[in-house]
């Protein structure tokens, strides 16, 4: 068959303009204007079925001359004709005639018709209609440039679909990488949500929120639009059985996108405007941002505890910085209730302790005025809480035992309770308040154990203070009738050569002896007691210890002080130093026979003062038992050397307190070196 020259060439033109068009609108509103001006029709119109079930078409390009009726769109797919082309013919009516399957076209004021139709993938998709005013005959070329057109239009939008879904296969995987960038960067859950709407609605070009459930209902907690922030929708009205399996589940004129988090539905998108059904290239993208947005809400919100777990650590540290510190049960009770309604944001909060046959209260503390009080309750716990349910309205309660440590049972314990108006508590909330009783509960025994030591300590200071007074008494008020015996007795004996002589002598050194003890008790007495303390001054140790020398041994016989010309100043307090001195050069007047010498020098940071004796040593193993109360070395006992053991003991201490060291090196029978170092000044 041959193609006139003339129509080959249009036909040619109108295959140049289809495979050059940019897109698909501009693509058909072209063709339309070319086949109606080829074919001088009345009409040219290209429909393309809607993509839900309903079975109608919409007109996408249209070209007319105004000789035939307005058409409406969408129009429903009915008729023997449409059905014929809709099998994929090209339906060829020369003459509208009186029939119902002409009818349609009748009433358009069509005389003649072509239906082309489009296929797309095995399937009539779209189709052309072209329409004459009147009846006209169809030639074989002219159906021929027809099925040449169509075929033209198919290919072109082949390409053009595929360029599209590249296109938009490009741009979602962009999209969904940014997305999934800036999800990985979003730690609060809340953004996690309000980027996957944002990256949805955007899209899908629908307004899209985020709901999160709460209370029974999912409720909206971000959007891509603020429009589309709705009503909370109720959890049992969502299939989420189907939403488990099936990533999106139509909801009303929503589409309703899963977003389970550790395999709780606890969060969805809610996609508005629902039209037509999703694609499964969409779904595919919806799925993919789904399943990030759902591991980054996981992962988000496992951060969320986790920083929940640390900000309830800082605030139990610090309510255990305190209620650690009170020191009496009421103060603390209600310090305990407020710190309660700070953690979580109670009404009222109330703490119990534990009497025989009841509960009563011992602290409280309430946000609102007007709250009840409820100052007793029976001890039963069940019994407990339906009293205090009643009492609050059937508000929310945290109820939690009160359990102290070492009581065991409940027995010394009491409850606690905080309560709220609106708005269960969560399990975090409880748990935070089970923690916040147990520091009570230590701090209660610690108020409990403070009452008992203070009333210890004031018997132990009671008896502190007895022992003190006897110890004074026994030492002072010893001391002036041992001194006034010793003075008849020393009377006595330098008028008396009679026999009694040694009787007298003996009563004189026993009296000497009795003055030393009560001496001896004395100092001991000082160095027990809390205030021993030092009143030092700069001093020169060489002056004063040749003065102790001397009083000691007036006549110069027995001692030899050995000491540096220039004076040795340390500071130092008099009085107690003499003591020491007296004490050490005593015994070595006491133990010994021979020469006694006293060195006094300068070492490495500290002034030295050594007392050397050849008499009777100290056995080996027994030098630290010397400087110990009551402590006396075996040889001196055995050969019967009258001494309390006490001397030393204070000597040591005295020195310590002066921050310097008394030590002592010794052979049995041999003799004694103490020596005592003192920081130099
Ligand atoms: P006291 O001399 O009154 O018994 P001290 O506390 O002064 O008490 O001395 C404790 C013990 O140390 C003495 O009993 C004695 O056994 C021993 N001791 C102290 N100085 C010497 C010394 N110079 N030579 C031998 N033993 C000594």
């Amino acid at each position: 068959m041959q193609v006139e020259p003339e129509r080959s060439a249009t036909l040619g033109r109108i295959g140049a303009r289809i495979r050059e068009a940019p897109d698909r609108a501009t693509m058909l509103a072209q063709v339309v204007v070319d086949v109606r001006m080829a074919f001088a029709a009345d009409r040219c119109a290209v429909y393309a079925r809607l993509p839900d079930e309903s079975n109608q078409a919409e007109v996408l390009a249209r070209a007319e001359s105004g000789a035939l009726e307005p058409i409406a769109s969408p129009i429903a797919l009915r008729g023997r004709r449409l059905e014929q082309c809709l099998e994929g013919e090209v339906v060829r009516i020369e003459r509208v005639g009186d029939t119902l399957q002409d009818e349609t076209l009748r009433q358009l004021g069509v005389g003649a018709a072509l239906l082309v139709p489009f296929f797309a993938e095995g399937r009539v998709e779209a189709g052309m209609s072209v329409l004459f005013a009147a009846p006209r005959a169809f030639s074989e070329v002219e159906l021929v440039m027809m099925r040449g057109i169509a075929m033209q239009v198919e290919f072109a939008l082949a390409k053009i679909r595929l360029l599209e879904s590249e296109a938009l296969r490009r741009r979602r995987s962009e999209l969904l990488e940014r997305t999934m960038l800036a999800l990985r960067d979003a730690r609060e859950p809340h953004d996690v949500l309000a980027l996957g709407a944002r990256a949805l609605g955007l899209e899908f070009r629908r307004p899209c929120a985020a709901y999160e459930l709460r209370d029974g209902a999912f409720r909206p907690v971000a959007a891509s639009e603020v429009t589309s922030i709705r009503e909370p929708i109720p959890e049992r009205s969502v299939d989420t059985a189907a939403l488990r399996v099936q990533i999106v589940v139509r909801y009303g004129d929503r589409d309703l996108v899963a977003l389970p988090s550790d395999g709780q539905l606890r969060s969805l998108f809610a996609l508005e405007s629902a039209g037509t059904s999703l694609g499964d290239d969409d779904l595919k993208f919806l799925r993919a941002i789904a399943t990030h947005a759902a591991l980054a809400l996981t992962s988000a919100l496992a951060f969320e505890q986790l920083r929940r777990y640390a900000a309830e650590g800082a605030a139990l540290t610090e309510a255990a910085r305190t209620i650690l510190g009170f020191s009496e049960l009421e103060p603390l009770a209600e310090a305990l209730c407020k710190l309660a309604l700070r953690l979580v944001r109670g009404d009222s909060a109330c703490a119990y302790g534990r009497n025989p046959d009841h509960l009563s209260l011992v602290g409280c503390a309430h946000r609102r005025a007007g709250a009840p009080n409820v100052e007793t309750l029976p001890s039963d716990p069940r019994d407990a809480e339906a009293a205090l349910r009643t009492a609050f309205g059937f508000a929310p309660l945290i109820v939690v035992p009160m359990l102290l440590p070492g009581a065991g049972d409940l027995e010394h314990g009491g409850l606690f309770v905080v309560t709220r108006r609106r708005g269960a508590f969560e399990r975090a909330e409880t748990r935070v308040i089970e923690a916040l009783v147990t520091l009570a509960a230590l701090a209660i025994r610690n108020v409990e154990l403070y009452a008992q030591s203070t009333r210890a300590n004031r018997a132990l200071a009671e008896s502190n203070a007895f022992k003190d007074d006897l110890m004074a008494m026994f030492a002072h008020d010893f001391k002036g009738p041992l001194t006034v015996i010793s003075g008849f007795a020393e009377l006595l004996l330098e008028n008396e050569n009679s026999d009694s002589r040694s009787s007298i002598e003996a009563i004189a050194g026993q009296a000497r002896r009795l003055a030393k003890l009560s001496d001896d008790a004395l100092a001991l007495a000082a160095t027990q007691s809390a205030g021993f303390s030092l009143r030092r001054n700069h001093e020169d140790l060489v002056g004063f210890v040749r003065d102790a020398v001397r009083a000691l041994d007036p006549g110069g016989s027995r001692i030899r002080v050995d000491a540096p010309d220039e004076p040795v100043v340390v500071p130092f307090d008099r009085a107690r130093l003499r003591h020491v001195i007296e004490n050490v050069v005593g015994n070595a007047l006491k133990y010994s026979q021979d020469e006694i010498v006293v060195c006094v020098r300068r070492a490495a940071g500290e002034a030295v003062v050594e007392v050397s004796d050849r008499g009777i040593g100290i056995p080996a193993g027994e030098l630290e038992r010397i400087f110990t109360r009551f402590g006396r070395a075996s040889n001196a006992r055995r050969q019967a050397i009258s001494g309390s053991g006490v001397g030393l003991y204070i000597a040591k201490k005295i020195v310590e307190v002066h921050g310097g060291r008394l030590e002592v090196t010794s052979q049995e029978s041999v003799g004694s070196t103490f020596m005592l170092g003192l920081p130099l000044a």
